[in-house]
């Protein structure tokens, strides 16, 4: 079987190219690209860009894809109740990240004793 990367169709193996799409038909199908946020697994929130920046790069030094919601109305919107920014990762992620969330957060509350 061959499929398209796009449209996601089935093919038999003689065939290299999707009749709707036109695009060169490959061996496996790849992964969905579009995911839901309601799939996500939302791990952290912050009002704060910046910090949700750092946990970011944290996250992707440990190889865990994040995705943002309302990551720009923290400089945008004067509305502190808006200025919320959400990190989430894939479900099969979520427990390594949440330690991650632990560490990250832990040097701060040491502070505040
Ligand atoms: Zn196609």
């Amino acid at each position: 079987m061959k499929y398209c990367p796009k449209c996601r169709s089935e093919y038999h193996d003689e065939v290299d190219k999707c009749a709707d799409c036109l695009l060169p038909l490959t061996d496996t199908l790849p992964p969905k690209r579009e995911i839901e946020w309601d799939e996500l697994a939302v791990i952290y929130h912050t009002d704060s860009p910046y910090l949700a920046q750092l946990l970011r790069i944290e996250l992707h030094e440990n190889n865990i894809i994040t995705y943002l919601e309302n990551e720009y109305f923290g400089s945008m919107m004067p509305i502190p109740s808006i200025a919320d920014v959400q990190i989430a990762v894939h479900p099969e992620d979520e427990e390594k990240a949440r330690k991650i969330v632990e560490e990250f957060e832990a040097p701060r509350s040491e502070e505040n004793d």
